[in-house]
Parts: structure tokens; C-alpha cells; sequence
């Protein structure tokens, strides 16, 4: 049986044959979100993407740390230019909040739908905003190589000298001059040597909220280097995977290496993997383009552009029918078809168990099994494997109706591919518990309406009523701005 993996390296451009730097230990790092907002479909692609790669990787035997950050400071407006206001004291500014409220209450709802949607946590969950000081250090060790500069309390980096000695672009394939050449002249970038050296350390303008002191200024880091100081104090200096959206390519993960390489001196990731991304009617789905399905409107199925409700475990087998590095476009006709594939599958997977052996077979598991783990050994073709995934549920039903036969050993080699690489591997789990937990929510979301207008009537008796019940039930009831929640004692 081969159980190889192949993955596609962004950075050379071809598929390779995956060997960790220091086997049993696999290093995979993961830019995880900007907490400024409800977490949507493309977060949950990247998060799925990762999830399946850490879980296979466990599967091949691999001791993995999987480190997965939260972006908390230093993410502004303008990614490009290092301009604008940083999107998470934007948001507590509109909602009068404390960043580290924003930073909370997101980090929280994303850990929420992720778990949801079975996502593994990863090893190591570090914040931004934990991580000044290691930060802050390399700063200074880039000033010392030469490949920063001070001005005006802010750093930036020197990219023109680091693109002469190392060559700026590799990951996206982007040429420093075409890209100057097509670069805007914005307000602020005097600051600059070039206008596309990239900030460091800026310093803080006195309505900015999130700062911190240093030799420099009172201020923050600039969004790149949080990538590199915490890839580098959890995985060392040079670490086998690091993935990311393809949205994520340019400027972040080439401000990401040029810092890491300038300091290391090393190429720092051997493997580079990127998802590409969801999009709808063409365009990709994101937050700062405020074109976006939130995880919540999809599981309750209030956003105009859907037609119902689907299950997290839908929306999961919904992304896994695409290769991570294809676009996926939104469509209510694919997320339907996704809960259809997916009933089909679980109702096979509830037969499994009860099914019995015959003295011969005249089916073939073996050729299924092989060529599952040939899908998932080739750069994870998850649209592959769940196709003969489905070939396993074909001979389950053949079996069942009597139309074939299958032997103990066929059987048990059966019944343990479908578990490892249906539950185990891509992490559908079975819709029963999910769609009881799905009706529970509506139920109790039935109760907090009529409570709702119970108080609208001002009926307090009544209303009252609604919570004491639900109270005793274990069922806790939270009044937030934006309508009841609620959630287990
Ligand atoms: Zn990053």
C-alpha cells in the first residue's frame, strides 16, 4: 500500500514528495484570522484545507505541531501600503469596545463554528498581541543587518537591498520593478525609501488605541512580521509546512520570507501550501470586500442568497468535493447536491456495521483501498477519494440487496477504510448527532421568539415564564444586541 504524500509546493512550482526536515516531526504553520469579524465560508475553506493535511499527516505517523496564529493588531486597512486604521480597533471603535473586547468575542465565535464544522484545534493557537517582544527583537536584528531603517519613530523594511542580495517575489512570482511601476504614490509613504518597503514597527498616531513602548516609538508591529516571529519560536528557524489562502501569497507571505530570510539567513519553509478560495458570482468572498455568507448564515440560512439552512457537516462535504487549490464557486444547486452525497454516504456508513460475511467475495475492496490512499497521497484530491469513497458505499448497498458478496477479510478491510477515511480523515461526522443539535436550536430559537414577543406585549409574565423553564432545562439564555442566545449550562 502506498502511503505516500505528494504535495504542490507554491514555492517551486511543482508537486514534490513530502519529507519533513527532521521525520517523526512535521513543523506546519497556518495564518489563522483577522478577529474583526463573524467567521464565513473562506475562512472555513482555509481552516478545512489545514485540517485535512495535519490529519493525514497524523494518520502517516507523523509527530505534527500544527500552529495556527490570531491575528489581534497590526492588520490595516490598506494590506499594500501599510495604510489606514488597523481593522480590529476600527471595529471596536464603531461598536465601542475594547480591541482585546473585538478580539475576544471573535476569537471565541470562530473557535465555535470551527468546532462546529470538526475542525481539529491546532497545537498551538498563539495571538499577535502576545508576541511584542520576540517581535520586537527581530526588528532590531534587521536594523543591525542593515535591512532596516528607522524614520520618524516608525521601521521599515529595505526591500530594494534585500531584493539585490536574496531577489524579491519567489512565492507569487512577482518582479519588484513591474510591481513599483503599477504601485500608487499614497499619503504617508514619504516616510519611505521605497515605495514599496514595508513597515515593521510603526508608530502610533495619538487616536490609535493598541500600542506598545520601544526604542523606537510608542507603537505596533506591522502585520508580516507576527508570521515570522511565532513560525520561529514554536517551529524553529527553518519549518517544513506553512499554509495560508492564495489571497495571503503577496504581500504577506513574501514580506513573511524576505524578513525570515534576512534573519535566518536560510530559506525558512520547505513547503508552501496555499488554498484557493471561494467565491460568488466570480468574485472572491471576503470580508474587506463585504461579500461574504457568515458560517452562522449558512447553518441558519439567513442571507438572501440562500435558498435554505445547511448543516456544518454539509458545508464541509460541500468544500471537500473541490481540490483546496481550485476556486469553488458558491451555488445553492452545490450545497444541495452536497447534502444529498452526504445522506448517501452516512446512510451507508450506518449499514457497515450490520452487514455479514460470506465464505468468498465478488467484490473488490482492495483496489478501492489502494486507490484512496493514491487520491489522498496526490496533494489531498479530496473530490477523488470521496469518489471512491462512494465506490465503497456501492458495494456496501450491493451487499445489502444480496448482489454481492463479501468475505471476512474483505469486510474488515472495508469497514476500516470507509471509518479512517470518511470519519477519521475528512472528518464528516455522522448527521444524526448534527441534525438533532440542528432541530434542538430551532426549538429553543422558537421559544426565545415567542418570549421576544411575549415582552414586545409586555406580557413579563409570560415571557418570564419562557426563561425560567429553559433555565431548568440547563438552557442558558444571553441578551446580546443583536437578539437572545443561547447556549448549554
Ligand atoms: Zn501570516
Amino acid at each position: 500500500m502506498v502511503k505516500d504524500l505528494f504535495l504542490y509546493n507554491t514555492l517551486t512550482r511543482k508537486k514534490e514528495h513530502f519529507e519533513p526536515l527532521d521525520p517523526p516531526h512535521v513543523g506546519l504553520y497556518v495564518c489563522g484570522p483577522t478577529v474583526y469579524g463573524d467567521p464565513h465560508l473562506g475562512h472555513a475553506r482555509a481552516a478545512l484545507t489545514f485540517d485535512t493535511l495535519f490529519r493525514y499527516l497524523r494518520h502517516l505517523g507523523y509527530k505534527v505541531r500544527y500552529v495556527r496564529n490570531i491575528t489581534d493588531v497590526g492588520h490595516l486597512e490598506d494590506e499594500v501600503a501599510d495604510e489606514g486604521e488597523d481593522r480590529i480597533q476600527k471595529k471596536a471603535r464603531l461598536d465601542q469596545l475594547e480591541p482585546m473586547e473585538v478580539v475576544q468575542y471573535y476569537t471565541n465565535r470562530y473557535h465555535q463554528f470551527m468546532n462546529m464544522l470538526n475542525m481539529l484545534p491546532p497545537s498551538i493557537e498563539p495571538q499577535a498581541s502576545g508576541h511584542i517582544i520576540e517581535q520586537q527583537l527581530l526588528i532590531q536584528q534587521m536594523i543591525e543587518k542593515g535591512f532596516a531603517y528607522i524614520k520618524n519613530g516608525s521601521v521599515y523594511f529595505d526591500l530594494k537591498k534585500y531584493n539585490e542580495q536574496f531577489g524579491y517575489g519567489k512565492l507569487s512570482g512577482r518582479i519588484l520593478e513591474d510591481m513599483l511601476s503599477n504601485t500608487r504614490q499614497l499619503e504617508g509613504q514619504d516616510e519611505k525609501h521605497f515605495p514599496l518597503d514595508f513597515a515593521l514597527w510603526k508608530k502610533a498616531s495619538p487616536e490609535h488605541l493598541m500600542h506598545w513602548p520601544s526604542e523606537w516609538s510608542e507603537g505596533f508591529p506591522g502585520w508580516h512580521l507576527e508570521c515570522s516571529a511565532m513560525g520561529m519560536k514554536y517551529l524553529g528557524e527553518r519549518f517544513d509546512i506553512h499554509g495560508g489562502g492564495m489571497d495571503l501569497m503577496f504581500p504577506h507571505h513574501e514580506c513573511e520570507i524576505a524578513q525570515s530570510t534576512v534573519i535566518t539567513g536560510k530559506q525558512h519553509v520547505k513547503y508552501w501550501v496555499h488554498n484557493n478560495m471561494i467565491t460568488i458570482n466570480g468574485q472572491k468572498m471576503s470580508k474587506s470586500k463585504n461579500n461574504f455568507i457568515t458560517l452562522e448564515e449558512m447553518f441558519s440560512g439567513r442571507h438572501p442568497l440562500l435558498e435554505k439552512a445547511y448543516s456544518p457537516m454539509t458545508v464541509r462535504f460541500y468544500m471537500l468535493q473541490a481540490h483546496y487549490s481550485s476556486p469553488l464557486d458558491f451555488s445553492n444547486e452545490a450545497l444541495k447536491a452536497a447534502e444529498q452525497g452526504l445522506s448517501r454516504l452516512m446512510k451507508g456508513m450506518a449499514i457497515l456495521p450490520k452487514l455479514t460475511p460470506s465464505s468468498s467475495s465478488t467484490v473488490d475492496v482492495q483496489t478501492v483501498v489502494e486507490k484512496g490512499y493514491e487520491a489522498m497521497g496526490d496533494d489531498m484530491n479530496s473530490p477523488v477519494l470521496l469518489g471512491y469513497i462512494f465506490e465503497g458505499v456501492r458495494i456496501i448497498n450491493l451487499v445489502k440487496d444480496g448482489k454481492g458478496k463479501i468475505n471476512a477479510a474483505d469486510l474488515d478491510m472495508l469497514r476500516h477504510f470507509m471509518t479512517t477515511f470518511a470519519f477519521d480523515l475528512l472528518g464528516l461526522i455522522p448527521e444524526d448527532t448534527q441534525q438533532s443539535t440542528g432541530l434542538l436550536d430551532k426549538v429553543i430559537r422558537l421559544l426565545l421568539k415567542q418570549r421576544q414577543d411575549a415582552k414586545a406585549r409586555k406580557d413579563y409574565a409570560a415571557s418570564d415564564q419562557i426563561r425560567e423553564q429553559l433555565t431548568s432545562l440547563g438552557i442558558v439564555i444571553k441578551d446580546t444586541r443583536d437578539g437572545a442566545e443561547w447556549e448549554l449550562e
